[in-house]
């Protein structure tokens, strides 16, 4: 590196700026431009794609600039690489500045601090979390979204339920204390969570953080939060309100006090289960892409969107909450056109959430002004129309946004703000006319003052006696005072007339009163947009008084566009309103899968279930591939979802005792993760399952024991189903889909376990899938049948048929004990392709020869035969 000596002043100040952030890609503003140099510029060239130069003046200094105007696209590529970027601002006037212009970092931008609406999703929350964690404290973990203002915290047991907790929020950056054993504990997350940022443990003191807190939110304790008692939850809270406060730079009042939440007061579905049944990612990519989310959102606003999104990872048990958002949306449905006007008038409404966001944040525009208050605007219809409906929750939805702030903030921007104001605020004139005095005068003289030019112009024609002498302007000049030169002949100069100008036929002059008022105009442009920005920070203000009214009504206004989606949801889908109890039983009669079910236009063939604490606890659901299986399964799993996130269901009728866990887990494929492989992430999942479910949960396990050889695999998904029939606190519901047909013999010993398979039809030599679930177990996988529709060579079908035929005569199984689950000694015998001879030990010709002999009877003869005999039978 070039040494500082032999550098420009710039550079040296540069360097001083980026010492303080080298964690961040620096944005050096010089003019229009912002450069970035050294390693920075390495690095960003690659990411934003333009070219590395080097800087003029210091030959060897990596460089790359881009325009200043276009910066916010070049922050998004590098925020989406993982990178943070300072961006540095010159701080005072070039044309005033001494030596080397000032400047200063204004913001850092973090992939969890961004609030440019460009660079996020307006569907998702951008959330930023940190964790904490000691041996005596446990977890404690906090998040926030700084656009909207959410901020809430809590205390976990363990490190697992903390890991759990994060994949339900999805944080866009974590923070961590510095040398934290969590730092290693949550490397394999790294995976998931890039942006791993690692803050000073100080922040993270519980006396540092809870000062943060406090003073931040201006209160003596924290009791009031309702958060005292949750030690680690504070400690992250106060370590990330500080970070956030250190990158932007701003008061961020619009964050929220920070709330407690306990996870235990919701459903719990860890981080698999919610992959598996597809609720906010799809399996394939991870997109939004045919997930339960996509396909049940109908909102009309992002604050909606965001919120729908929150139901589905934090459904809920309570029963009184979920009844007050069914029969709201039973309500919604049978008003269905009153409904649909409120829908009429959501699709009008802004992200009030951000658009407040930015205003307490110092980043709103005029028009996001006129935005909030056309958005306003519609709440206000909205209340009228919301007077229809008497429930519990749209009743409190409109006791809410019929606040009086919102008429008043309406009426301050109409009366401020004209209606389509340009982009940038430094370009002036969004003020409205009559607002303020002194911007009106300002206004009138910059515009030229026509009428205050004939008024001089009259004034000094009278005064002269000359009538052809007029007042002009011109660029160079200024303005001036013409007499033409046939007039000055007889014209007797005055003595505050000083000339200015003399052309050929005329002599220019200026007067006193005349410069004062060229002042006037020429200064009156930055004037007006001076007293403009002022104005607009008093509304500003005034508007951020009403911050915490305007953020419950736009809270409020989220809930009602949900549940109007969830009503026009069922409307269309034809759902029914879930029954829901304490009870254990989940009973579903004509249930679908409602994506699968979308996604099917010759249509889907429904089916019902019964679970219950005496006869139906357990389901083996056994049945050829593509019958269905896995659909029936998570369908029922996506029903309860559904009902305790409090929305109709696809069913003709549905009885749901509330669960207080859904697990699902599905058997290892072929493919290889990295580093652990599959089946070892199944058994990791299945242990999690055998150790977290509890009487109340529902589990869903698909095919599990695939991915290792069969007899392992068929063992340890027989000895799952005990574990979950026979121990006390673990009685979860539990549907079992299977390709192990012999799992059904479960149900010989176990008296809650019941089977199920699909119906097949044999026709001809085809087999059609009926996707029907019947009761019963079927012994037949009909993977030969699949193998000819798949297209495989006849002489390889008729072949495996044979093979086939000839494992199936050694299968034997009329005795009334499952073989499987008898305790025998077990034959060791080389790997079978298919399992019939391992269950067929007792029925053994040569056991039962052995069995009738009567030693006491045999004469020596008689016993060399026996032998021989059995030798024969050995042979055959
Ligand atoms: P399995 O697990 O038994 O192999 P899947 O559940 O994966 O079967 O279903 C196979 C295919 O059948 C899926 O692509 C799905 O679209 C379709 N399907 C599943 N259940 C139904 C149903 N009840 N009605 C109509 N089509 C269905
Ligand atoms: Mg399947």
């Amino acid at each position: 590196m070039t040494t500082t000596k032999a550098m420009t002043p710039a550079m040296r100040q540069y360097l001083d700026i980026k010492n303080n952030h080298t964690d961040a890609i620096v944005f050096f503003r010089m003019g229009d431009f912002y450069e970035i140099f050294f390693d920075d510029a390495r690095i960003a060239a690659k990411v934003m794609g333009i070219a590395l130069t080097s800087r003029d003046k210091e030959k060897k200094i990596p460089m790359c600039g881009i325009p200043y105007h276009a910066a916010d696209i070049y922050i998004g590529k590098l925020i989406g690489a993982g990178h943070k970027v300072a961006v540095c601002e010159q701080i005072e006037d070039p044309a005033e500045a001494k030596g080397v212009i000032r400047r200063a970092v204004t913001r850092v931008v973090t992939p969890g601090t961004i609030q440019d609406d460009k660079l996020l999703s307006s569907k998702t929350n951008n959330y930023i979390a940190a964790v904490t964690w000691s041996k005596k404290g446990g977890a404690g973990l906090a998040y926030m979204d700084i656009t909207t203002g959410d901020f809430k915290l809590t205390d976990l047991e363990g490190v697992s339920s903390l890991r759990d907790e994060l994949r339900r929020i999805n944080p866009s950056e974590v923070l961590m204390p510095e040398g934290s054993p969590l730092v290693g504990v949550l490397e394999g997350l790294e995976e998931e969570f890039k942006n791993i940022t690692q803050r000073s443990a100080y922040d993270f003191e519980l006396d540092v953080a809870a000062g943060f807190l406090t003073s931040h939110f201006k209160v003596a304790s924290l009791d009031g939060f309702g958060c005292g008692e949750l030690t680690g939850g504070v400690a992250s809270a106060g370590a990330l309100l500080k970070y956030v406060s250190d990158m932007q730079k701003s008061s961020l009042e619009q964050i929220k006090p920070c709330s407690p939440y306990f996870p235990s007061s919701y459903l719990i579905m860890d981080y698999a289960t919610r992959r598996n049944l597809e609720v906010i990612e799809n399996a394939r990519d991870r997109g939004r892409d045919s997930t339960l989310l996509a396909h049940m959102d109908r909102t009309k606003t992002s604050m909606g969107a965001r919120l729908l999104c929150t139901y589905l990872i934090f459904p809920l048990l309570n029963l009184k909450d979920l009844k007050a958002r069914l029969s709201a949306t039973e309500e919604l449905i049978e008003g269905r056109l009153v409904r649909e006007d409120i829908e009429g008038e959501l699709k009008n409404i802004f992200d009030i959430e951000r658009l407040i966001g930015k205003i307490s944040s110092s980043l709103a525009t005029a028009r996001d002004l006129v935005a909030l208050k056309e958005s306003l605007k519609r709440v206000v219809l909205i209340k009228d129309l919301l007077e229809t409906f008497s429930s519990e929750l749209m009743a409190k939805v409109g006791v809410v946004i019929s606040s009086h702030e919102v008429e008043e903030v309406i009426e301050l921007i109409a009366i401020s703000i004209k209606e389509t104001p340009a982009l940038l605020l430094r370009e002036g004139g969004f003020i409205r006319d009559g607002y303020n005095e002194e911007l009106d005068e300002l206004r009138k003289i910059s515009g030229g003052g026509k009428d205050s030019i004939a008024a001089i112009e009259k004034k000094e024609r009278e005064r002269v006696g000359i009538s052809s002498l007029k007042v002009g302007f011109n660029r160079v000049f200024g303005y001036y005072i013409e007499v033409t030169k046939a007039n000055l002949a007889s014209f007797e100069v005055p003595d505050y007339y000083v000339r200015k100008q003399t052309l050929v036929n005329a002599e220019r002059f200026i007067t006193p009163e005349l410069k004062e008022w060229e002042e006037k105009v020429l200064t009156a442009e930055d004037k007006a947009i001076a007293i403009e920005l002022k104005l607009f920070s008093g509304i500003i203000r005034a508007i951020s008084e009403k911050l915490r009214v305007l953020q419950r009504v736009a809270e409020h206004v989220a809930i009602l566009d949900v549940t109007a989606s969830f009503a026009e949801l069922a409307e269309e889908m034809r759902y029914v309103k879930p029954v829901l109890s304490e009870s254990d039983v989940i009973e579903i009669k004509e249930g679908r899968h409602p994506v699968v079910e979308a996604g099917l236009p010759e249509g889907f063939t429904p089916n019902d279930i019964k679970l219950d604490r005496r006869e139906s606890r357990i389901l083996i659901l056994t049945g050829p591939n593509m019958a269905g299986k896995s659909t029936y399964i998570r369908q029922v799993a996506v029903i309860v979802l559904m009902a305790q996130v409090g929305s109709f269901v696809p069913a003709m009728s549905a009885h749901i005792g509330i669960v207080d866990r859904i697990f699902t887990r599905v058997g290892a494929s072929d493919d290889m993760s990295k580093g652990q492989s599959t089946f070892m992430v199944e058994m990791n999942e299945a242990a999690n399952i055998l150790n977290n479910a509890t009487d109340k949960s529902l589990v869903i396990l698909d095919e599990i024991g695939r991915g290792t050889s069969t007899f392992d695999g068929l063992s340890i998904a027989w000895a799952v189903v005990e574990y979950l029939h026979d121990t006390e606190g673990r009685r979860a519901k539990t549907l079992f889909a299977t390709h192990y047909h012999e799992l059904t013999d479960i149900s010989l010993t176990k008296k809650r376990v019941k089977n199920y398979n699909m119906a097949v039809k044999e026709w001809e030599d085809d087999i059609i899938f009926l996707k029907k679930v019947i009761v019963g177990s079927t012994n037949r996988s009909y993977g030969i049948h699949v193998a000819r529709l798949a297209g495989l060579p006849k002489s390889v079908v008729a072949r495996a048929t044979e093979i086939l035929k000839n494992l199936e005569c050694g299968e034997l199984n009329e005795a009334g004990m499952p073989n499987i689950a008898g305790a025998g000694k077990a034959k060791t015998m080389k790997l079978q392709p298919s399992l019939p001879h391992l269950f067929s030990k007792k029925d053994d010709p040569i056991r039962q020869e052995l069995r009738d002999v009567d030693i006491n009877s045999l004469s020596p003869l008689e016993a060399l035969n026996k032998l021989n005999r059995i030798k024969e039978l050995l042979d055959d």
